[in-house]
This record gives structure tokens, C-alpha cells and sequence, in this order.
């Protein structure tokens, strides 16, 4: 094994592999681009998720540490972003509002999510949008000012398209904003894996059966395919590849 090198899917076939499974997920986290998301206090639901559970962020004196914020903003309404507003709560925020773009009926987080996060306490700011994450004079988040928003015509999703009620802007009284609008693939293997087949969204082209890819021998499966799913969707994916990665080294010339 080489340690401090990186490894292209080419050097691992010049090593000798004769197939490469590509199962890197979709873990680089989206923002919404609106200003003053580089204020501190400003977190993607990844960063403050990783920070508190992987790295014990909760326990005082952690080498990772995580603000103790007071009132918190999770924007998104996915079950990556109730996760975020209940490990807020559960760090001690007296608050935590959840600011989703949608309606209630519209939110994608799974029910039993919801009910969870509304017996913790989490507010639910539907129909509401941010537009900009006002900072104090030491670049800390003071808040978020917020427009809102109502359901006008289906878009191509086949969801009603929310738009901005003028003249509604206001302020909440936040200092952390945590940022769950989802996710896509890291762009690092597309750019350095010549004829790999990508989709819009950046995410890995396969047959949809086997995790073929574009490339010779090159399988891929998982999130970095589907885009942030599930753990089951992805061991299905490895198990089918696994099938095919098999049958296709011992059909190789
Ligand atoms: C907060 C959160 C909560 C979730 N909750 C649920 C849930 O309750 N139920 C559920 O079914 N799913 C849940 N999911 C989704 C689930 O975690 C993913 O769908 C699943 O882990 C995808 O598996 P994967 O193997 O494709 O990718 P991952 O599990 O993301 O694994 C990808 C791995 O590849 C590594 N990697 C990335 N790039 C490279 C590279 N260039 N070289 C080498 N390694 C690389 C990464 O470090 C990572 O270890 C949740 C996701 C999140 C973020």
C-alpha cells in the first residue's frame, strides 16, 4: 500500500487491478449562496454533524470544538437537517428553528422525522426563505434575515414552485445557521478519471444494473451514482457490482 500518495483509477489498473469499484458517495455539501455564509456560526449540516459525532465535539474539553449556540436556524427540510436541529437542541439551544422554502405537506423528511423533531421542540419556519446571514462586529452570526415565501405553479419536479411575498422580509434572531440543502458527489474522481461518465448533478453514470461505467472495468455504485440516498440502496449497489466485478474478471481475455 503507498501512504501520501494519491491514486488515480489509472494508476490502481498500472498496478495490476483488473477492475475498480468507485463508491466514494456525495459528501461534499451544498450552500445556499446568499452573503455572509463565511460568518462564524455558520456550519453544513456534514461539518456540525461530523463535529459533534465523530470527533465528541459534545464533551467538553474536545480537541474538535462546536459552538454552544444559543438559537440555531436549519435551513432544509430533510431528515439530514432534522438530524441538525436535534443534535443543536440536544447540545443545549433554546431554541432551533427549522426554515424550509416548501409547506409542511411538502417537507421531504420522513413523517416519523418530523413528529421527533416537533416532540424535541424544534419550530418549524415553513414557507420561509433566507436571504442573507447578518454578522455581529467580531464576524459572528446575528441573525438571519428571511423572506417569505407562498406555493405558486408545479415545476418540473411536480412540486409547487414557492415564490417570494414582497415586501416580507424579516429577521430572526439566530447565531448559527446550519446549512442542510443537500449534497453531490466530491468532483476530484470525475476530474481525474479520463471517460468517466457524469450526469449534470455530477453524479457517477452506470447501466443501472451491474454498476458498469463508461469506462472499461471502472464499476461505481452508491451515493456517488444515485446522489445522497440510503445505506440499503448502496449495499445493493456494492452486492450487484460485487456479482458483476466477479463475472467480468473471470470472462477477461
Ligand atoms: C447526517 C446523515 C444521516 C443519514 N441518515 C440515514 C439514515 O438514517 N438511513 C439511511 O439509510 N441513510 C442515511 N443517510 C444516507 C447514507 O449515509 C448514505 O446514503 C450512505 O452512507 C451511502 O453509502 P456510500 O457507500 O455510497 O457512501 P458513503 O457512506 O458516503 O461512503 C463514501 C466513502 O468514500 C470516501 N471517499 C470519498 N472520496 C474519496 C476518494 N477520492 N478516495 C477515497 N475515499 C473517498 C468517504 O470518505 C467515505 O468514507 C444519512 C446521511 C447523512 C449525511
Amino acid at each position: 500500500m503507498v501512504i501520501g500518495k494519491v491514486l488515480t483509477v489509472d494508476d490502481l489498473f498500472e498496478q495490476g487491478y483488473d477492475a475498480v469499484y468507485i463508491s466514494s458517495g456525495a459528501g461534499l455539501p451544498r450552500f445556499m449562496n446568499i452573503p455572509g455564509e463565511g460568518l462564524k456560526g455558520v456550519y453544513s449540516a456534514n461539518e456540525y454533524l461530523t463535529r459533534i459525532n465523530l470527533m465528541k465535539a459534545y464533551q467538553e474539553g474536545s480537541k474538535t470544538p462546536i459552538l454552544r449556540s444559543r438559537r440555531v436556524a436549519v435551513v432544509g427540510g430533510g431528515n439530514v437537517a432534522m438530524d441538525a436541529a436535534r443534535s443543536a437542541r440536544r447540545l443545549g439551544a433554546e431554541t432551533v428553528y427549522i426554515v424550509y422554502r416548501r409547506g409542511m405537506e411538502e417537507l421531504p423528511a420522513r413523517k416519523e422525522e418530523v413528529e421527533h423533531a416537533i416532540e424535541e421542540g424544534i419550530v418549524f419556519k415553513t414557507l420561509t426563505n433566507p436571504v442573507e446571514v447578518l454578522g455581529d462586529e467580531n464576524g459572528y452570526v446575528k441573525g438571519l434575515r428571511c423572506v417569505e415565501m407562498k406555493l405558486g405553479e408545479p415545476d418540473e419536479s411536480g412540486r409547487r414552485r414557492p415564490v417570494e411575498v414582497e415586501g416580507s422580509e424579516f429577521t430572526l434572531d439566530v447565531d448559527s445557521m446550519i446549512v442542510s440543502v443537500g449534497t453531490s458527489p466530491n468532483p476530484l474522481l470525475r476530474q481525474t478519471t479520463p471517460g468517466l461518465n457524469t450526469d449534470r448533478r455530477g453524479c457517477i453514470v452506470t447501466d443501472g444494473v451491474n454498476g458498469q461505467t463508461s469506462r472499461e472495468g471502472v464499476f461505481a455504485g452508491g451515493d456517488a451514482v444515485t446522489g445522497a440516498a440510503t445505506v440499503i440502496l448502496a449495499m445493493g449497489a456494492g452486492k450487484q457490482a460485487a456479482k458483476a466485478i466477479d463475472d467480468y474478471i473471470r470472462n477477461k481475455q
